[in-house]
């Protein structure tokens, strides 16, 4: 078995463990270093820290403080890694760790978070999905069990001064053009409680005070949430700063495409396997800003769905211009209203849209003046055919059982 380089103890909290960090910011010192073509394991917290409890209340997901996420490990150093580089990332396998073998999915109440439906889901809600080997299924949602697209939803490498300085000023000045929008357009640095690894005294605390927030996904890759991005899968990273700094965490054992749930797709504590190798200039070599990926040979076959449309029409009515997110949302929804008639309850229905291996495509982006995206929602995760038939739906769910929810105080 190849070296664990970062170990995490789920017992301890990670603000202790100076192996992981919850900012980006180039003073970050490399919790280890490895040389190209060598092999390593990485243990990570789930995204929260372990702060939402395997239990049937939401009152975690309603009280977590935001600020904390998301806890990294890493980052790593890859001896001659300098700036202009590719960091070529083998991702040979990930998994949860063995001794919690359980992950979770929430809803955000919309005065903290909030989610990608959340002015239809506005208050806490969680749901605790078991492991079981390749499989997954939930207490709190009947029939439903699959098979994990397992990935890291956050991975990339430490971005320099001056690219830190672009984010920070581009999001700061987005942030003013609503200042008080709840949720927020965007989250400002706030260093009382960002974690900055091994950097100690007056370094940390100026570090702390500039350190990019590691929600959005940004040109080195970071929280991007991609559900294909699993094990198998190789990587290619812009290169930064010298040693390059790959850090890595909130794993996920499943997700649908776009992570609609926001806390967030079954969420878990785990591992990952990782080989690295450079090439040198590769930035410049294949003009590349973002990341790119090749994926896995191997992916759990779900190869029949059921399509939902949407276009960019609102809830309202309200007409919008080639809008992917009004398209995409309107799919969403589409498929609830469809999964409720066999007695989920809505908020079951958005769960499993947001854990299940759901793909969400763009159809249509000319056809003027509507966008169309299209929700696959796969149909072999059902215990029973969720298909349309001349004699209707049958409930399948009874109702009895449901996801709890935590009023907002
Ligand atoms: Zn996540």
């Amino acid at each position: 078995m190849p070296e664990t380089l970062v170990k995490v103890d789920l017992a301890q909290s990670p603000f202790e463990n100076e192996m992981i960090h919850n900012r980006w910011h180039p003073d970050i010192p490399m919790a280890a270093w490895v040389k190209c073509g060598d092999e390593f394991r990485i243990e990570t917290y789930d995204w929260t820290g372990g702060f939402i409890k395997n239990n049937d209340s939401a009152d975690d997901v309603r009280d977590i403080d935001l600020s904390i996420v998301h806890f990294l490990s890493g980052p790593i150093g890859v001896e001659g890694a300098e700036p202009g580089d590719l960091l070529v990332v083998d991702l040979l396998d990930v998994g949860a760790k063995p001794e919690s073998l359980w992950g979770f999915n929430g809803f955000f109440s919309k005065q903290n978070g909030g989610g990608f439906l959340t002015d239809h889901f506005p208050l806490a809600q969680k749901s605790i999905w078991d492991i079981s080997g390749l499989y997954t299924h939930s207490r709190h949602i009947p029939a439903v069990k699959f098979a994990g697209l397992i990935h890291p939803g956050l991975i990339g490498c430490l971005p320099d001064q001056k690219l830190l300085e672009k984010w920070n000023a581009r999001e700061l000045d987005f942030i003013s053009t609503q200042p008080k929008r709840v949720p927020p357009l965007a989250n400002p640095p706030f260093a009382p409680t960002a974690h900055m690894g091994k950097l100690k005294g007056e370094a940390r605390d100026k570090a702390a005070a500039t350190g990019a927030r590691t929600v959005p996904p940004r040109e080195h890759g970071g929280n991007c949430d991609i559900k294909d991005l699993s094990r198998g899968s190789r990587i290619y990273f812009p290169v930064y700063v010298k040693g390059a700094g790959l850090s890595m965490g909130d794993l996920h054992f499943s997700q649908g495409d776009g992570e609609i749930t926001f806390c967030g797709a079954i969420e878990m504590a785990g591992w990952l396997h990782l080989k690295v190798d450079l090439i040198k200039g590769g930035m410049a070599k294949y003009g590349i800003k973002n990341p790119i990926f090749k994926p896995s040979p191997i992916t759990p076959t779900y190869n029949d769905y059921l399509i939902f449309e949407g276009i960019s029409v609102d809830e309202s009515g309200k007409q919008y211009y080639l809008d992917v997110h009004i398209a995409y949302r309107q799919a969403c929804l589409n498929a609830i209203e469809y999964l409720t008639k066999f007695g989920y309850s809505r908020a079951q229905a958005y769960a499993i849209l947001g854990t299940a291996p759901v793909q969400g495509h763009i159809s249509g982006v000319v056809d003027i003046p509507n966008a169309c995206a299209t929700l696959w929602l796969p149909t072999q995760i059902f215990d029973f055919d969720i298909r349309p038939v001349a004699a209707g739906p049958v409930k399948h769910v009874s109702g009895e059982i449901d996801i709890p929810m935590s009023p907002d105080k």
